[in-house]
Parts: C-alpha cells; sequence; structure tokens
C-alpha cells in the first residue's frame, strides 16, 4: 500500500465515448491497444458494452502509456517484412493503404480518459 499510486494491477475504470452510446465504462480487459511500429502511431479499440459496437480510436503515445499502465493489453504491428524484402514486387498498394489509414492519427485522441480507480 502507500500513496505512490503506482499499484495498477487492479482493475481499472477506463472512460471512452461511443459514437451512438455515448460515454461508456470498460475494464482493461475490453480494450486493447495496438501501436504500429512503422511509425509508432497508436490505436485502440473496444466493443461498446452497450450496443456491441467496435469502436476504433486512435491514441495519442500518451494515452498508449496510459492505457497500458492501467493493464491495457499491448500488441504491436508492422507492414509485412516480405513487402521491403521482396523490393521488385510493386508494393501491394492496396494492403499498404488500408493499413495506414488504421495507423493515421486524428485529433480526438482525448476521448479517452482514464480513470486509475482501483477496484478489488
Ligand atoms: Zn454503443
Amino acid at each position: 500500500m502507500g500513496n505512490s499510486g503506482q499499484e495498477a494491477f487492479g482493475m481499472a475504470t477506463i472512460r471512452a465515448t461511443c459514437v451512438d452510446c455515448g460515454d461508456v465504462e470498460l475494464t482493461t480487459a475490453d480494450v486493447r491497444v495496438r501501436v504500429c511500429v512503422e511509425d509508432n502511431a497508436g490505436s485502440y479499440h473496444f466493443r461498446c458494452p452497450h450496443c456491441a459496437m467496435a469502436v476504433v480510436k486512435p491514441a495519442e503515445p500518451r494515452i498508449v502509456d496510459l492505457l497500458v499502465a492501467s493493464g491495457v493489453e499491448l500488441s504491436t504491428w508492422r507492414l509485412p517484412a516480405e513487402l521491403f524484402e521482396l523490393g521488385s514486387v510493386i508494393a501491394s498498394t492496396t494492403t499498404i493503404s488500408s493499413t495506414s489509414t488504421s495507423c493515421s492519427r486524428a485529433d480526438d485522441w482525448f476521448d479517452a480518459v482514464v480513470d486509475m480507480t482501483i477496484r478489488n
């Protein structure tokens, strides 16, 4: 115990926004964070507990840090290495453009507010 506030291994509550339902409360187990190793762009995704819609939001590095510190599972992804090793291949633009969309940044990254509320 103590007041260092670093014991984040309990269940933190994460408040996020569903476009249909507005603010929803999630646990760290409901949220996943993904970081693109190519440009460090992060995003997080969750399924709305009310309408079950999958929601994906971009996340600034500090938000990624905050979510991970809360216990959210982090995964990284990259464009397939084969794309670069087979340099002669006409860079499969379809694949690249579709993945880089989810890798893009946006301004509403602060939609996620992480409550470090520790529950038992
Ligand atoms: Zn919803």
